[in-house]
């Protein structure tokens, strides 16, 4: 049955597979816990919430006796290290540079537990980062590969640039791939190239301090200690993933849905600031991106502007002090603040701060500047 079902899941586009218990190790729900006391979730409330389903899959769905892991390579036959601190150019993660990966792989899945269906019966949920299930241990249960010091997968034969889709099935499959092992050796380079010293020890990663959670996850004003480290990353960050030497393995892959799309290859950081929310809407309109809303979206590109060193855009960023979202603003104010002269800013301070009521975007006027 199991190389029936694998050769199946090669014939659909999927680039590894495995089969797992649905149950993590003692050491996978302690980490979890630890994680979680801690704080180093920040805002994503939804981990706290639902810790119990996270911890135990029987939690989530009581019939499930066995989950299929599988693994598509997204990888676009191109490190993206060399376009961080482009000037002008807007750095967006390469698993967000093609069409949105929930929707396509959600569409393998469900053609391939239809099959599964007719073929062995039993019943199925699938998953593709959308559910409260720790996909990455799982995946090193199923023999998928083992989860390197920077917490992200690694697979022998495709490094670490593919996403994780998951079914959990009623059926009795027994596992027959046995775990593979660590492989990071004495190597330390995704902990050392991180901007922001997010991995705070070897397997341990603070998401509070990760530009992908900042750009992403994070609805609020970002800490002001990690904008400039930030750069041009408006959305994400691959620092971590593309410096990783198992990535000599990577091919490219079969999925023309990942393949870069022109606008969001190094898109152009004034078109992006020039955005109206319908603009917005159409350009992302298949791309994960939409989901962070064009506020956050527009914080983040602000950011980045605030550390191109291009003074000739403080014209434009000036119009967003004046925006709608405060989260706008306050990022105006400080993107003003780093491409101006000092007593300019003044100025503006004096001619805008009496129409200001947030008392975040207040505290920009008189903090930025320091
Ligand atoms: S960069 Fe090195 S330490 Fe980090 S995950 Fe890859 S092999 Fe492991």
């Amino acid at each position: 049955m199991i190389e029936d079902l694998e050769q199946k899941a090669i014939s659909l586009g999927f680039d590894c597979f495995g089969v797992a218990q649905p149950s993590l190790t003692k050491s996978v729900s302690k980490n979890l816990s630890n994680f979680i006391s801690l704080k180093m979730h920040g805002d994503m409330q939804w981990m706290e919430n639902r810790l119990s389903f996270r911890n135990n899959p029987k939690n989530l769905w009581p019939d499930v006796n066995s989950v299929i892991v599988l693994g598509v390579n997204y990888f676009y036959g191109q490190s993206p290290l060399s376009e961080i601190g482009l000037k002008n150019k807007a750095f967006i993660s390469s698993y967000s540079r093609g069409n949105d990966y929930h929707k396509v792989i959600k569409k393998k899945l469900k053609l391939y537990t239809e099959w599964i269906h007719r073929r062995y019966g039993g019943e199925y949920k699938i998953f593709v980062d959308t559910a409260p299930v720790m996909e990455k241990p799982i995946a090193v249960e199923a023999g998928l590969g083992w989860q390197g010091k920077h917490t992200n997968l690694i697979s022998k034969k495709l490094g670490n640039w593919f996403f994780l889709g998951s079914i959990f099935t009623s059926l009795n499959i027994k596992k027959e791939k046995e775990k593979v092992t660590n492989h990071c050796g004495s190597c330390t380079s995704c902990i050392d190239i991180c901007p922001t010293n997010a991995i705070i020890e070897p397997y341990k990663l603070d998401a509070r301090r990760c530009i992908s959670y900042l750009t992403i996850e994070y609805k609020q004003h970002i800490p002001k200690e990690f904008r400039k480290k930030i750069g041009n990353r408006i959305y994400g960050c691959d620092d971590c993933l593309a410096i990783c030497p198992w990535n000599k393995f990577a091919r490219v892959t079969n999925e023309t849905d990942f393949f870069p799309r022109r606008e969001l290859n190094k898109p152009s950081l004034t078109k992006l600031l020039k955005l109206k929310d319908k603009d917005f809407r159409e350009l992302f309109q298949k791309s994960s991106i939409k989901r962070i809303g064009r506020d956050r979206f527009i914080r983040n590109v602000l950011i980045a502007i605030g550390n191109s060193g291009k003074k000739e855009l403080s014209h434009i960023v000036e119009k967003f002090i004046l925006d709608k979202s405060p989260l706008v603003r306050a990022m105006a104010i400080w993107a003003m603040s780093q491409l101006i002269e000092r007593n300019y800013f003044k100025y503006l301070r004096g001619k805008y701060v009496l129409r200001e009521e947030n008392l975040w975007v207040l505290s920009e006027w008189f903090k930025s500047n320091e």
